[in-house]
């Protein structure tokens, strides 16, 4: 963070010095929890369902803060705001405003937005320091964190925004002003709060129009309720995907034996080939979104290739592959499951599978409303149908992928249903024999990643 006096900070958030603590410089970092405080950070006092931060300012002083950021006195100094919450989100708009050098790039979507900000990082990175938030930091209170850590280095920051309804965009793209907003796509994520996928289009476009002439707003050519969103900015737009349309695209796309795809990336300024380290034909489409941020950063499609080729997974338990010493390789891609990422993690599986058996083992896709039952059901017929040996459907809520998957007459395979992740790990163990493939996949409340866990220590 650059270093602040209290009273700025204060005349940022329209707060109040709390009495007689005078004036002092904060150097940072902002933190939300007491035990990361450190000498000069800034301690913001959250009230939480289970505990209230402003009980815990004491131990933030002891640990040297410099002072906290609060809804009333806490005995030390402290600016004293009505919302922390939306007084974080102020010093992080007043921050950006003193660093004019850094280029703030939005990432919102239904899918892949952690993913594509991991990727984004790595090709931005190599143009200069760089500031990307850790795994999904996302939300009112993520996103300033992350924007605060931004120093007088720094040129770029990677910022995810996730939105749970309307307006949320709006808002955390008021706070970050993104000079480049992508937009990946439109799936049913959260589909039940929304209401259709009109809505959720209608709430990830905020971020297209939040982007100023002068920006760039980077759509998915390849999805269609993306592309109308050309229509809602004065920025410039650079369409990425598969279609010929598309500005920055891939062609002669193939999958390695292990399921990593090989590219030719083609800008209208020139190509460049790019193996990905990641798997899976949906990285793809992620990486163009990349090399599209890259190319907007002054990076020329060789840069941004290689670095492309260079990028590792960054954030865990989305398409984690592992290979046992008896040679079942284990997909592990539990962090979370909407329909979209279910079928694309299924095909990559039955790819990987050629000659081998596969086994799909697949939890509940969250917060799918009254589509959830057929949205499932269509999940198990795909499962049936791309010739999968093994379906495990674990939880009630899952129940209606094994109704989908009896449906396809032609199918072979095995279906098995049981109530959680421990009979999950059960059943497999009894059945999974050496160089089988096993992908293990579903929402976040379903804690699939126990299963993955449990079956690389069996191994
Ligand atoms: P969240 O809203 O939970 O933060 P996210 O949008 O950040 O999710 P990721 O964490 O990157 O998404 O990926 C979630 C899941 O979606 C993973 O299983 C991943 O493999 C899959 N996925 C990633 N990119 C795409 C994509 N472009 N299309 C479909 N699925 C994708
Ligand atoms: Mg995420």
């Amino acid at each position: 963070m650059i270093p602040l006096p209290l009273s700025t900070i204060a005349e940022l958030t329209g707060g109040t010095l709390a009495d007689g603590t005078g004036d002092r410089e904060v150097t940072g970092p902002v933190v939300i929890d007491s035990r990361q405080a450190v000498p000069g950070a800034l301690f913001a006092a959250f009230r939480g369902e289970r505990a209230d931060g402003h009980d815990f300012a004491a131990a933030a002083y002891e640990a040297g803060a410099a002072a906290v950021l609060a809804e009333r006195p806490v005995g030390g100094p402290a600016v004293l705001v009505d919302d922390v919450e939306r007084a974080l989100g102020e010093l992080a708009r007043g921050v950006l405003d003193r660093l004019p050098e850094v280029t703030v790039t939005g990432i919102t979507g239904s899918s892949g937005k952690t993913s594509t900000k991991d990727l984004i990082a790595q090709v931005v990175g190599s143009a200069g320091p760089t500031i990307a938030p850790p795994g999904s930091f996302n939300n009112e209170i993520g996103l300033p964190l992350t924007v605060l850590r931004a120093d007088a280095g720094t040129r770029h920051l990677v910022l995810e925004m996730g939105a749970r309804g309307i307006g949320h965009i709006a808002y955390l793209a008021g706070i970050a002003r993104p000079g480049v907003g992508v937009v990946l796509n439109v799936g049913t994520a959260h589909l039940g709060e929304f209401g259709g996928r009109e809505g959720i289009a209608k709430a990830k476009g905020e971020l297209a129009e939040a982007v100023p002439p002068g920006g760039t707003v980077i759509l998915n050519a390849d999805d269609p309720l993306v592309a109308a969103m050309t229509s809602r900015t004065e920025a410039a737009v650079v369409t990425f995907g598969r279609s010929a349309r598309a500005d920055v695209r891939a062609a002669d796309e193939r999958l390695d034996d292990t399921g990593r795809p090989r590219f030719t990336l083609v800008t209208p300024e020139g190509a460049a080939p790019v193996e990905l380290l990641l798997h899976g034909s949906h990285a793809v489409s992620n990486a163009l979104a990349a090399a599209a941020v890259g190319r907007a950063a002054g990076l020329d499609a060789a840069a941004v290739a290689a670095a492309l080729s260079q990028a590792r997974p960054a954030s865990r338990w989305r398409m984690e592959v592992t290979e046992r010493a008896d040679g079942v390789t284990v997909v592990n891609d539990a962090y979370n499951a909407n329909p979209e990422s279910t079928r694309a993690a299924v095909d990559v599986l039955a790819h990987m599978a050629r000659g081998r058996r596969a086994f799909a083992v697949l939890g509940e896709m969250a917060e799918l409303g009254t589509e959830s039952a057929v949205e499932h059901a269509k999940i198990g017929q795909h499962v049936a149908r791309s010739g999968i040996a093994g379906l495990v459907v674990v939880g009630a809520n899952a129940a209606a992928m094994a109704e989908g998957a009896d449906q396809v007459a032609s199918w072979t395979g095995e279906c098995v249903q049981v109530d959680d992740v421990g009979a999950a790990v059960t059943a497999l163990s009894g059945r999974l024999r050496p160089r089988d493939v096993v992908l293990v996949k579903g929402s976040r409340v379903a804690g699939m990643e126990r299963i993955a866990q449990a079956l690389l220590q069996e191994g």
